[in-house]
């Protein structure tokens, strides 16, 4: 059988990268998933690639008025939501810009933080709402990342507005566990995983082989991870194999942070 059948499921930033693969994933899966992103083409083109089991709606995770519209919508049209994914997210970092803790601009790192963390609040607050109306059952998956654990001198804002998401997630936990509602919320933490946001920063041909080694030399499988990948594991927690967790966080970054940079070699291996 079907790990989502019967489940209503809405992704944020699903156009492109980890979100479409997690669409990808959950429709596969038997679910109905709402495709939503900023970028409405993206979306629409995605969910008709996935057919009858998906549906496309612009969603700027910023605009609570948008949150209301959309998930209005999700209740009329489908009767109810099981599963929200808070994908969506920037580094600040596209344009180049500078975001170390000294030379950040206060309204660069507030457009970070509007995406990446007012737009997960945005989202349980109203996910938790339209989960209470359809049965009060449901799970919450927020994707931070691996920069939420750790301390990042060039992405202050990135790494400070991820911290934050995986503490709210465990409050989101506590609050529903509290109100007596089967809504669970967990955090999922990639490291290096290679979507289109890389893009910018890898280049083309030899140099971009030199630039995967080099962003991979300090993550113990020595590559970088798939997007399939980290929908493997929200789509665990989507499903009702993860029955009994919440507040806990998944990191999937290919043991990035099983360690620390500064350590002592092993010796040679005996023969
Ligand atoms: P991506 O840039 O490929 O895709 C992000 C999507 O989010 C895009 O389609 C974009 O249009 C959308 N988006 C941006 N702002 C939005 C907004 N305000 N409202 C709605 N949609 C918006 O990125 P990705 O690599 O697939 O990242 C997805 C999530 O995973 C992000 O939260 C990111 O921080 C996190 N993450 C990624 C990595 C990685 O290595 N790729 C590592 C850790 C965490």
């Amino acid at each position: 059988m079907a790990r989502l059948n019967d489940k209503v499921a809405l992704i944020t930033g699903a156009a492109r990268g980890i979100g479409a693969a997690i669409a990808e994933a959950f429709v596969r899966e038997g679910a109905r998933v709402w495709v939503t992103d900023l970028d409405a083409a993206g979306s629409q083109a995605l969910a008709e690639r996935l057919g009858p089991q998906a549906r496309a709606a612009r969603l700027d995770v910023r605009e609570e008025a948008q949150w209301q519209a959309v998930l209005a919508d999700v209740l009329a049209r489908d009767g109810g939501l099981q599963v929200l994914v808070n994908n969506a997210g920037i580094s600040g970092l596209e344009g180049g810009a500078v975001h170390n803790p000294e030379q950040a601009e206060l309204l660069e790192w507030r457009a970070v933080h509007a995406t990446n963390l007012d737009g997960v609040f945005l989202g349980c607050k109203h996910g938790i709402r339209a989960m209470r109306a359809s049965g009060g059952v449901g799970s919450i998956i927020n994707i931070s990342s691996r920069s939420g654990l750790v301390g990042i001198p060039a992405a202050a804002a990135y790494a400070s507005s991820k911290a934050a998401v995986r503490n709210h997630s465990k409050t989101v936990a506590l609050y529903c566990a509290e109100q007596g509602l089967k809504i669970r919320c967990n955090s999922i933490h990639p490291g290096a995983i290679l979507t289109p946001m890389w893009e910018p920063m890898l280049g083309e041909g030899a140099q971009r082989e030199a630039n995967l080694a080099a962003f991979t030399a300090d993550t113990p499988l020595r590559r970088f991870g798939r997007p399939e990948e980290v929908a493997a594991v929200a789509l665990m927690l989507a499903s009702d194999e993860a029955a009994y967790m919440t507040g806990s966080e998944l990191h999937i970054d290919g043991g990035l942070l099983a360690g620390t940079a500064v350590r002592p070699q092993s010796g040679p291996q005996e023969k």
